[in-house]
């Protein structure tokens, strides 16, 4: 049984090779910001603050976090766990540590999908999405056949988070609050980086024979 933590980058592509790693090996996925969604959408009286802080678009805070966390790792804990979006700072992972070993459960691995800034620009903002079917697709690597349109005739645009602006900031938040980690979890002996600047098959395929010689 497996219990990883995923860190990196935005537009690694953790989320999608957490996916695939949840269905190849039969592992839940705890992903933090869905598991808060849940939580608010249950009608519970933590659901009911957690609602709050989003509606008012603020952070939730930690305390309130880690109950929804302490609830659903305790779910799922005889199958193991593939937690993606937590912990994303030192405090966070320093609880993360005190909460597993106070129930006797110990991380396998944390898996860091190392992928470069430059790559993250190119991921995130040559996305194109069709405001009719919702197709992305990547002015670098998966161009449309034509730079207006979609497929399937529809209008294409650029989210508003996809600009320069907005994707540096989500980096430098990373680098300062969440790069610390690689760090500390290496220190512990349970780091694993793979290279994510590849493209998703070959990220793939390294993910799965990490977690396979895990089980073995
Ligand atoms: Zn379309």
């Amino acid at each position: 049984m497996l219990r990883l933590v995923l860190l990196g980058r935005p537009g690694a592509g953790k989320g999608t090779q957490g996916i695939f790693l949840s269905e190849r090996f039969n592992i839940p996925r705890l992903v933090m910001s869905s598991l808060l969604k849940e939580e608010a959408n249950a009608g519970s009286n933590l659901g009911e603050t957690i609602r709050s802080y989003m509606e008012e678009g603020k952070l939730v805070p930690d305390e309130i976090v880690y109950q929804v966390l302490r609830k659903r790792i305790m779910e799922v804990v005889d199958k193991g766990f593939i937690l993606d979006g937590f912990p994303r700072n030192l405090k966070q992972a320093e609880w993360l540590d005190k909460f597993l070993r106070s129930n006797k459960i110990e991380l396998s691995a944390v898996i860091y999908f190392d992928v470069d800034e430059l790559t993250v620009l190119r991921r995130i903002m040559g996305r194109l999405v069709c405001e009719s079917c919702g197709r992305t697709y990547n002015i670098f690597y998966d161009p449309p056949p034509d730079i207006r349109r979609c497929e399937c005739g529809g209008n294409l645009y650029q989210r508003k988070d996809d600009c320069y602006d907005k994707i540096l900031r989500r980096l430098n938040v990373f680098n300062e609050e969440t790069m610390p980690l690689v760090d500390y979890y290496k220190r512990k002996g349970l780091l694993l980086a793979i290279d994510a600047n590849k493209g998703i098959d070959a990220v793939k395929e390294e993910a799965y024979s990490i977690v396979s010689s895990l089980l073995s």
